[in-house]
């Protein structure tokens, strides 16, 4: 059995090889830490929640290497409508509940018709690469302070 790290490290690597990124610990380090976080983050969380193992980690490298992670599928950029992207470790599909009172972000355990939402942008000439609903309300604390 591997260890959950060893299963993180190694799809990690494999995807930037067959990438053809370099392996770096940094990268390796950044992944591990979005992985142990567990949930929706900011760079800006990431980068300090990392900051002790990587002294001297600059807050454009966080940016750049989120940036490469969700190019090589590993993790998700949610689109909250907020000021600040949020990156999701978890890449199978779900949709995102956000509150507009206090900002949380809840995964929503729902699957959409991509393709009949997709269909008449596409009609319309729209290339259309992805699709996504985001649900949006009160958070179960919100609603009940009323
Ligand atoms: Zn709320
Ligand atoms: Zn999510």
């Amino acid at each position: 059995m591997l260890s959950p790290q060893t299963t993180t490290d190694e799809r990690l690597t494999a995807a930037l090889r067959d990438g053809g990124h370099r392996v770096t610990s940094q990268r390796i380090v950044l992944h591990r830490v979005l992985a142990e976080l567990g949930r929706h983050t900011t760079a800006e969380e990431l980068a300090g929640a990392a900051g002790a193992r990587l002294p001297g980690l600059s807050l454009p490298t966080v940016y750049a290497t989120l940036e490469l992670f969700e190019e090589l599928g590993l993790v998700r950029r949610v689109s909250t409508g907020g000021s600040a992207a949020l990156y999701d470790p978890r890449t199978d599909e779900h949709q995102h509940f956000v509150c507009r009172r206090c900002g949380a972000v809840a995964d929503v355990e729902a699957a959409i018709d991509a393709a009949a939402l997709a269909g008449p942008a596409r009609a319309a000439g729209l290339a259309v690469d992805g699709v996504e609903v985001v649900l949006r309300g009160l958070c179960r604390e919100c609603s009940s302070r009323g």
